[in-house]
């Protein structure tokens, strides 16, 4: 399951990040997932709730997004949601598409005190 080693590099980021900030707790967090991510939204709740003991984010809750797939084609600047394993536009039918949103794993925002 390689939700766990993305979830741990997201728990890693959030910590050197409140460090910064000088928040010693966090207490939300809200993360999106990309609809074509490889990341299973399942996984990763199951990942959180294992890896943040012991965290800074032992006490944290969390909101999971998934995000819908975006695409827009180069050619003629169409904007549709993707249906893989086609990428071609509805519009033009060009096969030139590139993803805009839909693929990531992020963190939107996150809380803390
Ligand atoms: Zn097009």
């Amino acid at each position: 399951m390689h939700e766990l080693s993305i979830v741990s590099s997201l728990i890693d980021i959030i910590t050197a990040d409140a460090r910064q900030r000088s928040i010693r707790k966090v207490t939300f967090v809200r993360l999106i997932i990309g609809a074509l991510s490889s990341a299973n939204p399942r996984s990763v709740e199951f990942a959180l709730e294992h890896l943040k003991n012991g965290s800074i984010l032992e006490g944290a809750s969390f909101e999971i997004v998934v995000e819908k797939a975006e695409s827009e084609c180069t050619k003629c600047g169409t904007l549709f949601e993707p249906r893989l394993p086609f990428l071609m536009c509805p519009s033009c039918g060009k096969p030139s598409s590139s993803f805009i949103k839909g693929r990531d794993i992020y963190i939107d925002y996150y809380e803390g005190e």
